[in-house]
């Protein structure tokens, strides 16, 4: 864990900055970064829970290669539209190849080689792998870097009804997410670019260092999140969900409209800035129709796949959860996302009564599920609190030899501050009962 007692120069904003005080991420080449054993046990967690919404909307995980051949984008169209953000390779046999921006090609090439039937849809498959955009400005860290990870699911069904539904069972889906991450993110009518299509919202979080200029009703600020047993199947129950998160005024730059944001009452107008953490289509047949994905219909005519894509960027996630949770101390991690829950500081490594409860501790909580880090360098102890306090883990259990003594631990929550002395038992039962309860979100 490099962590580094500066600010460096070059980082302009809190997260790229925290991030690498923190040693999370190391630079490698501009926008390309190495995820150092921190910042990967956050990506991680992000990764699982994003796994673990998009198989509850009933997607399914399968894995596509980073490198594509040009052929397959020659198919769509999009190989020579796609410009110098596309990282293009020539292999040892002069075989055109790219570093895949996006997947969409890809996942219809699949898609058309096994799936015959309506009766194989609706279909969503997603996964979770790097992509590359040469960025012409790769800037603030992993926000907006070169190579990057993202979770992209690809829907496929017979017609537009279905398609509609599976693009509510995402967006549902992302409503889960991001509040898992933390995160407040509100879904924005947006412009679909060069992935094309007419549907499409771009999941926002206000931030002031936010690249997206961003309008929208105050009140989504406070809209609760659809619960753990929503019904995925049940088609007009999504509607209504994705009908209450649309039915106020929320959009980007791009596609805003003055005139309906002036309609909203001065006191609920929100202009700001914002980071753009996912962003889902609904485009129809732009691939499957010159990429002829067709499947056999209820009719025994073929049929053209209405398609939709669904992106996260995990990394992206990472930084815009600390642009979103810090304070003038640091990361302040909420419990879903934290690289560990606890902190275990031990204030004098080397003393033996010390080092035997400290280590005793760490044993108990890892037994009883918890993640925690184990601090037992030689530092003072006033390094030790900035370093734990700066890498923002939820909970810090300081363990000191006067306490030691007397059988008595100290509790610090890091985002209240407070702090709390009592037995080491009474300690292990109120972590695991803080821990549990900021876990899941129902
Ligand atoms: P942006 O408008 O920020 O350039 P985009 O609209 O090109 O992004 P999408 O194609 O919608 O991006 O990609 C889906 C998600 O992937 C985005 O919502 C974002 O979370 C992430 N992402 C896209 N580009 C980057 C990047 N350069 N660095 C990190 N994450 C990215
Ligand atoms: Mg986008």
């Amino acid at each position: 864990m490099p962590v580094l007692r500066d600010t460096p120069k070059d980082a302009e904003i809190i997260s790229h900055q925290l991030m690498l005080r923190a040693g999370m991420v190391r630079q490698e080449s501009a926008g390309i970064y190495a995820w150092l054993p921190l910042g990967l046990r956050v990506l991680n967690k992000v990764q699982q829970i994003i796994r673990e919404e998009q198989n509850r909307a009933g997607a399914i995980e399968l894995l596509m290669p980073t490198i594509q051949s040009a052929d397959l984008w020659r198919e769509s169209g999009r190989y020579d539209a796609y410009g110098d953000e596309m990282l293009r390779i020539t292999d040892r046999n002069k075989r055109e190849m790219l570093f895949g921006p996006t997947n969409e090609e890809m996942i219809t090439e699949i898609v058309r080689a096994y799936v015959k039937s309506y009766r194989s849809l609706p279909l969503n498959l997603y996964h979770l792998q790097w992509k590359f955009r040469d960025e012409r400005r790769p800037r603030f860290g992993v926000m907006r870097s070169r190579e990057f990870l993202m979770k992209d699911a690809y829907s496929f069904d017979l017609d537009a009804a279905g398609a509609r539904h599976s693009y509510n069972k995402m967006f549902t889906a992302y409503l889960r997410t991001f509040a898992r991450f933390g995160l407040k993110a509100i879904p924005m009518r947006a412009d679909t670019g060069p992935i094309g299509g007419d549907l499409s919202h771009e999941f926002i979080i206000l931030a002031d260092t936010g690249e997206s200029e961003v309008f929208c009703h105050k009140d989504y600020l406070d809209f609760a999140t659809p619960p753990a047993n929503t019904n995925f199947d049940d088609v007009a129950g999504l509607e209504q969900t994705v009908a209450k998160w649309t039915s106020l005024y929320a959009a980007t730059s791009e596609m805003h409209d003055a005139t309906a944001y002036d309609a909203i009452a001065t006191d609920k107008r929100v202009s700001a800035r914002g980071i753009e953490v996912g962003h889902i289509f609904y485009f129809g047949t732009k691939y499957s129709e010159p990429m002829k994905a067709l499947v056999q219909g209820p009719d025994g005519k073929p049929v053209v796949m209405h398609m939709g894509s669904y992106g996260i960027g995990p990394t992206r996630v990472a930084a815009a959860v600390i642009e979103a949770s810090h304070d003038e101390h640091g990361i302040v991690w909420p419990v879903p996302v934290a690289p560990f829950e606890v902190g275990l500081i031990n204030l004098k490594a080397g003393d033996k009564d010390t080092d035997a409860a400290a280590n005793d501790l760490y044993t108990k909580l890892e037994r009883a599920g918890l993640s925690v880090l184990l601090d037992d360098t030689d530092e003072r102890a006033g390094a030790k609190f900035t370093t734990m306090d700066m890498i923002g883990l939820p909970f810090q259990l300081i363990v000191g030899p006067k306490g030691v003594k007397v059988g008595e631990v100290e509790i610090k929550e890091r985002k209240t501050g407070e702090r709390a002395t009592m037995t080491m038992d009474a300690a292990l039962r109120r972590l695991s009962d803080l821990v549990s309860a900021r876990r899941f979100l129902a």
